[in-house]
């Protein structure tokens, strides 16, 4: 059998269903743009939209996804009744399984043991933080020994896990955040996603922010902390399939502060490898130093604007940097 390479994921949005809370950031039809309950006609759209776009390939592991609500807290009924309707895309199409999200204090043997029966084979759970302080301070409504608990019992249940964190929450800081991934380290997810904290209006964040009770991230305190949290994981073996928000309209509309930038995970991946760069040259020792960069890494040296050399320079102390080489495998050298 042909191993298949990445991962091709129709995403269906069942904003707010099933959540019993109102974090103080959340407006979630703001952020992905959808709002009602969606019929069985408009999951199976979304899905053979999906199948008739450029980046299906079967020779990807194929996934059906429900994020965006507290899947695993909605009424058993409605929760049959969304399997069922992509179960046929499993059946006849291929797919290779379903994924949920949820809130980690949604979940149980007796759910996880219906999930199993019904093809679900990726859990993520939106743990926002392990510190109860922040928890508590964003309107989680959950405890860390909630999340812990959750992420345990995925994980015996043979389900693949995926944890959702947040940067720049109320109450958070560096250490606090950091503190946060190694203990999600210990937990072994098979990837994590990272959102930095963005104001929303119409949000309680919104309101403690023009109370001056909540200041929120610069861009470039965002990068500078998310590309330490970034290469802790990675060295654990755990992916980092996504940093930042999907870009969207009606998030811009109603955006109110916060690092907010279409480019930043980009430019959080640049930090990363610029900072991995930097680590190889040993410039105690030497006046020069040179090193090839593959192709398919060439962007992340250029940097986000072009910005690459600057930082680079900044990492190492180099004085110049010469590029030798710019077609193809790039030749750079750094002079101190
Ligand atoms: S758990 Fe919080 S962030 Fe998620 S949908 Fe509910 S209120 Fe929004």
């Amino acid at each position: 059998m042909v191993e298949k390479k990445g991962r091709f994921i129709v995403p269906i949005f069942i904003t707010y269903q099933g959540c019993p809370h109102k974090c103080v950031y959340c407006k979630q039809e703001d952020i992905t743009g959808v709002s009602n309950a969606l019929t069985e006609d408009e999951i199976k759209e979304i899905v053979s939209k999906a199948i008739g776009s450029k980046k299906y390939s079967k020779a990807k592991v194929r996934e059906i996804a429900f994020y965006g609500g507290t899947f695993t807290n909605l009424d058993k009924e409605e929760i049959l009744r969304l399997l069922r309707i992509v179960r046929p895309y499993i059946n006849s199409y291929g797919f290779d399984s379903i994924r949920i999200s949820t809130r980690p204090d949604k979940i149980n043997p007796s759910i996880l043991g219906l999930l199993k029966n019904h093809k679900v084979e990726t859990i993520e759970i939106g743990v926002q933080s392990l510190d109860d302080k922040v928890l508590k301070a964003s309107g989680r409504g959950h405890s860390s020994e909630d999340c812990i608990y959750a992420a345990k019992l995925i994980k015996e249940y043979g389900f693949r896990l995926g944890i959702q964190l947040m940067l720049g929450l109320p109450m958070q800081d560096e250490k606090s955040f950091l503190d946060t991934i190694q203990k999600v380290i210990d937990l072994s997810p098979e990837f994590v996603r990272i959102y930095p904290t963005i104001v929303i209006k119409g949000t309680a964040l919104e309101s403690l922010l023009l109370d001056g009770r909540y200041t929120p991230l610069t861009i470039q305190e965002t990068i500078r902390i998310c590309s330490k949290a970034v290469e802790m994981l990675e060295v654990n073996n755990i992916s980092v399939i996504r940093i930042g928000l999907m870009n969207s309209q009606i998030l811009e509309a109603n955006y109110v502060a916060g690092p907010y930038h279409p480019s930043l995970g980009h430019m959080i991946r640049c930090r990363v490898f610029l900072e991995r760069l930097s680590r190889l040259v040993n410039k105690t020792d030497i006046k020069t130093h040179t090193f090839k960069i593959p192709k398919d890494k060439a962007a992340l040296f250029w940097g986000h604007k072009g910005e690459g050399l600057r930082i680079l320079k900044g990492l190492t102390g180099a004085t110049n940097i010469r590029v030798l080489k710019e077609r193809g495998e790039l030749e750079v050298r750094l002079e101190f």
